[in-house]
């Protein structure tokens, strides 16, 4: 069996990875137990990134491949690309790994177009065919109705983009060994296309994917006074704010916190669901939550077929009644 490699492309805000990184390492790990006499490598451009190097192996990875210049610290499109074909030519890997964020998405397409090979991109599913050594690569098509799954049998890497939030990042062993190979890389005359002029805060919703509490509101929200009720209770249990399609749609809330679908997937350990009725649609983004507590007046609202607590009655009446009950446990002492 020859020797193959899958790598996985550690994205970098600032000094720090982005989640969805671990979060391949981790699938990347299952994928080569199935992939006889595979080993894992994550892939990190930039410099002082020698503690990110560690923390990829911690996470799983058998290899580093760190490819160090100052001007690979900021995210630049055409410098990212320019190095990953290279090393990807260098090292061969049979499949390649990148987070669907944006700059995930844009720098996938950019290497698979320069590299003639196969892309599917926002992937749920990720598995090995063994006899044939294939990535079979499922994502949602045609607005979720269908699964599709998608094979590049006859080009590599085979590339795919994974939504972030979607798979599970395993804890951490710090016992775990692994090579780091770092290249010291020197761009000669390339023209400076891309000049980055300022950074700008991220807006809130950013964190919907990493929260650990979501408050969600739906149409029986009613308007943007109701989120910001909804902002309190998530605001006092350390949480963040999702919204339905439907309140994204009537300008209740920015898109950023649209869970489901065509939005977010999430993985909180508690997800309160609002004024919201369950559409299949919806369920899809939360249905991995490890607690689904929802409010709504209809009792026979299919929120409640997966939810694990279910109160009927009037969000409006509810929520305010929560939020007092846990102003007053924080002022008694009680952390969050
Ligand atoms: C291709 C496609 C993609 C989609 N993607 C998404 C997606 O990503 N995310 C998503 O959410 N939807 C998505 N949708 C839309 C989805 O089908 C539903 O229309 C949407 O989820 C409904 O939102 P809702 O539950 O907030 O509203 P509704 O279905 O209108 O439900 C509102 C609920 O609030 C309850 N309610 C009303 N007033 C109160 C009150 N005062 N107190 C308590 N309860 C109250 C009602 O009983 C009702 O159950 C998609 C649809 C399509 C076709």
């Amino acid at each position: 069996m020859k020797h193959s490699h899958i790598f996985v492309f550690i994205e970098t805000i600032g000094k720090k990875a982005h989640p969805v990184s671990w979060e391949l390492i981790s699938k990347a790990k299952d994928l080569s137990f199935k992939l006889e006499g595979s080993d894992v490598w994550g892939v990190i451009l930039g410099e002082d990134l020698e503690h990110i190097c560690k923390e990829t192996i911690y996470h799983g990875a058998d290899k580093v491949l760190y490819v160090k210049s100052s001007e690979l610290n900021d995210y630049i499109n055409y410098k990212y690309q320019k190095v990953i074909v290279e090393m990807v030519k260098k090292y061969q890997p049979e499949i390649f790994l990148i987070g669907a964020t944006l700059e995930g998405r844009e720098l996938a397409g950019m290497i698979a177009t320069e590299l003639k090979t196969g892309l599917t991109a926002d992937c749920t599913g990720l598995d090995i065919i063994p006899e044939k050594e294939l990535l079979a690569m499922t994502r949602p098509t045609f607005g979720g109705n269908l699964m599709a799954t998608i094979f590049c049998p006859e080009h590599t890497p085979q590339m795919a983009t994974v939504r972030p939030g979607v798979m599970k990042e395993s804890s951490l062993d710090f016992n775990k060994r692994g090579e780091i190979i770092i290249e010291e890389y020197q761009f000669n005359q390339i023209d400076n296309l891309i000049e980055i002029i300022e950074a700008i805060p991220v807006k809130s919703g950013s964190n919907l994917q990493y929260a650990q509490i979501v408050v969600s509101g739906g149409n029986g929200v009613g308007g943007k006074e109701g989120f910001k009720m909804l902002k309190r209770l998530a605001e006092l249990l350390g949480g963040e704010v999702g919204a339905s399609r439907a309140a994204v749609k009537k300008g209740w809330i920015e898109s950023e916190h649209q869970v489901g679908q065509t939005g977010k997937t999430i993985r909180p350990i508690v997800y309160f669901a609002c004024g919201i009725s369950g559409a299949i649609q919806h369920i899809v983004g939360i249905k991995e939550s490890n607690i689904i507590i929802a409010i709504n007046k209809d009792e026979k609202a299919p929120i409640f077929d997966i939810a694990d607590i279910g109160i009927v009655g009037d969000l409006h009446k509810i929520v305010p009644a929560l939020i007092e009950e846990i102003e007053k446990r924080l002022k008694s002492g009680v952390k969050k």
